[in-house]
């Protein structure tokens, strides 16, 4: 059979499984996506709302990302690089503190900083060239701790703690207690170290819009819901039954397919809020961070839009981490309140708020990577998806990869493949 007659289909059209296309694409493949939404991105997405720019939930590319390096063409992506710090919200005044030997601007304010000793301050350098020196195969093989007890370990006091890796990771790992894994805590920080955290000029929504760009022999079939998966058989939720020779979930797969329904992964959620104020507080190269225990917002940016500029005023993105049971409506008011107790910000004019119950995966084992062999359930079902090892566009570019290789394997090592019957077509 032609490798373009194969019927692979992909579930999913977010970054695992438009990075599985591109795989089967290059060995000549022609994947058809079934994605339930209306467009490509999955959890990475950007939509204009008013003529606003605004991503569905903050998020950033860690430009060191192995994985972003080889998959995405980051000069088109016209990427704009926060500075490699933070403003904090401490003993009631606002304070930066960041990385002087990659932005010298910010030694100064760094040293003075309240948030920790300067044996604090001279750990956080030293933990970013320990990190740097060693391999991230090398990270994951770790033990894994909570990121909260890898620190005491590693000698940080409990006040740079509460001051710095707390509010800072929160925004990260969308959890407030540093309770994810030491090992992710290690990788993401030496991606930090390691290279620029930017936003794509388009908004984070550029990511797979570039992707799916690249695809030239990819069939996409939007508002497409898969309801369930079998060996070589999809059935999607109007009741149409799908032959496939291979399918690679790249999503939750116990969702999807029955004998994994009691493996449900656990999510992390978080709310981002949109407002449009007068005041601009920061520049907006920085990122904001508010680790007062009585309020909600964790993190907060200042977006650079056009259509904001030409209104004469500035959009805000804020992120809030902590459970809470608000209304919309409340957690609204509720924001705008702090804002005006924390930031000074008189005005902030409500614009949209964005509730993402599955936002990151609550993985008690995480790793870097995973053998192509690994993502196969069934001989013809593989998985992918950023559950599969940690919550990050690596992790989900990784998984897609070695779902497609699995794929590809087992295709061109000479396995006989059923034909399908023409019952389902
Ligand atoms: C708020 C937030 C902040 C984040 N911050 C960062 C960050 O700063 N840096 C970082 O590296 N990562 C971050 N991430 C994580 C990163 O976005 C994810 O790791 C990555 O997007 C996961 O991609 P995926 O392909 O594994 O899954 P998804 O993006 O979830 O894609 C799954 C796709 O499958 C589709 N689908 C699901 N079920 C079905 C079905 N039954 N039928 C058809 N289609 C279906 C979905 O609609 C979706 O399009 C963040 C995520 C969020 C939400």
């Amino acid at each position: 059979m032609e490798k373009k007659n194969y019927k692979i289909y992909i579930v999913g059209a977010g970054i695992s499984g438009l990075i599985a296309a591109q795989i089967l694409e290059n060995f000549g493949y022609h994947p058809i996506i079934l994605e339930k939404s209306e467009s490509a991105g999955g959890r990475v997405k950007t939509k204009v709302v008013d003529g606003h720019r605004l991503d569905i939930g903050f998020q950033v590319l860690l430009e060191a990302y192995p994985k972003a390096k080889e998959y995405l063409d980051l000069e088109k992506l016209n990427l704009q690089a926060y500075k490699p710090g933070a403003s904090i919200y401490l003993d009631c005044k606002w304070q930066n503190i960041g990385d002087p030997l990659r932005s010298f601007d910010l030694l100064i304010p760094t040293l003075f900083n309240t948030g920790g000793s300067i044996a604090d301050k001279w750990k956080v350098f030293q933990l970013s060239n320990h990190l740097k020196s060693k391999s991230i195969e090398s990270i994951f093989q770790e033990e894994e701790l909570t990121t909260y007890d890898y620190l005491i370990k590693y000698g940080f006091s409990e006040k740079i703690i509460q001051c710095f890796f707390q509010p800072f990771f929160s925004g990260i790992f969308l959890e407030d207690k540093l309770e994810t894994s030491s090992r992710m805590f290690q990788f993401i920080y030496k991606m930090f170290s390691e290279g620029k955290t930017s936003v794509p000029k388009d908004g984070i929504g550029a990511i797979p819009l570039q992707l799916k760009e690249n695809l030239k022999h990819t069939q996409f079939k939007f508002n497409t819901s898969v309801k369930s998966v079998e060996d070589q058989k999809i059935i999607l939720e109007n009741g149409e039954t799908i032959e496939s020779h291979f399918t690679i979930i790249a999503t939750e797969a116990s969702d999807l397919v029955s004998n994994l329904k009691n493996q449900a992964t656990d999510w992390r959620s978080c709310d981002t809020l949109y407002f449009l104020t007068e005041e601009n507080f920061l520049s907006t190269d920085l990122i904001g961070l508010l680790p007062h225990q009585d309020a909600l917002i964790n993190n907060f940016v200042f977006v650079k839009d056009a259509k904001a500029k030409e209104l004469g005023k500035h959009l805000l993105s804020v992120t809030v981490v902590k459970k809470h049971k608000l209304s919309s409506e409340n957690l609204v008011k509720r924001i705008q309140k702090e804002l005006k107790n924390y930031l000074s910000i008189q005005k902030a004019n409500f614009l949209k708020h964005y509730y993402i119950p599955r936002s990151l995966p609550k993985l008690t084992h995480t790793a870097y990577e995973i053998m192509d062999t690994e993502t196969q359930l069934t001989p013809s079902i593989y998985l992918a998806g950023d559950q599969l090892l940690n919550g990050s566009l690596n992790a989900a570019m990784m998984s897609g990869e070695r779902a497609a290789l699995g794929v590809i394997k087992s295709l061109e090592d000479g396995l006989v493949v059923n034909e399908l019957t023409s019952e389902y077509r």
